[in-house]
């Protein structure tokens, strides 16, 4: 489970998140919904310290992750990242993109983690590609390998940033429905997304942030389909 406390986050005198609290549940979906520039990629990259928050906590598990003397490793192998742009490493093969976090960060030798790696690009559907460079790879496809790679950290929680809103809208829905399947397998997940089907669908719970605080969150059905607030309206009958 993640638990979000008082987060405040500011680039100079520009206050992005300003007193976050969330949590989520083991096995629960969680989706964060908001305008552009509300502070939904800076709360995330918190939760994985590619960014320090000023105050307030964050805690995965039995992990402080705003503890200042925090194992980073420890962090990393809890959480698994997806970001809009892929991030693979163009010069390594599919598999090597797999399987070089698991060797240094887990300390897995090669043959256990090319298995692992051989499994979740199974499990996306791309075991035929883990020689291919990864600009061989169609958009979606690079993102389903992004996913496999993050789930061969086994993460007891997944962050995804707008993981569609950069492909084609053709390759979108693959990578939903694969997002779909890792959520019904029991996954922990925080998504940031556009898409409203998929948040109305797939998540337990709906998060809408603006201006760095949450306005208002609660069930999928609640939130997208008789928000409360205003600014909660405003923002669905623009994206809806
Ligand atoms: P989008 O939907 O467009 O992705 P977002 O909700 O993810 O928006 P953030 O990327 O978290 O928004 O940005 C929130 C605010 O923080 C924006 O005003 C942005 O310009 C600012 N910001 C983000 N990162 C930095 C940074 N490294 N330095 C300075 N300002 C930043
Ligand atoms: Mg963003």
């Amino acid at each position: 489970s993640v638990t979000i406390d008082g987060l405040h986050k500011s680039y100079g005198s520009l206050d992005v998140l300003k007193g976050i609290s969330l949590d989520v549940q083991p096995g629960e979906v969680v989706c964060l919904i908001g305008p552009s520039g509300s502070g939904k990629s800076t709360l995330l990259r918190c939760v994985n310290l590619l960014e320090t928050p000023q105050r307030g906590r964050i805690q995965i598990g039995d992990v402080e992750v705003t503890d200042p003397d925090v194992d980073i490793d420890a962090v990393r192998r809890r959480v698994g990242m997806v970001f809009q742009q892929f991030n693979l490493f163009p010069n390594m093969s599919v598999l090597k993109n797999l399987t070089v976090a698991q060797r240094k960060v887990l300390g897995r030798s090669e043959s256990a983690a090319r298995q692992t790696a051989l499994h979740n690009l199974e499990r996306v559907g791309l075991a035929d590609k883990a020689d291919s460079a990864p600009a061989q790879l169609s958009g979606g496809q690079q993102q389903r390998v992004a996913i496999a790679r993050a789930l061969s950290m086994d993460p007891e929680l997944m962050l995804f940033d707008e993981p569609t809103s950069a492909l084609d809208p053709e390759t979108v829905g693959d990578v939903l429905s694969i997002m779909r399947d890792l959520a019904k397998e029991g996954m922990t997940m925080l998504v940031v997304t556009h898409e409203m089907a998929f948040a109305r669908d797939v998540a337990d719970r709906v998060v809408f942030m603006d201006g760095g605080v949450v306005v208002e969150e609660g069930l999928a059905r609640d939130v997208i389909g008789a928000p409360q607030h205003q600014r909660t309206q405003t923002f669905l009958s623009r994206v809806l």
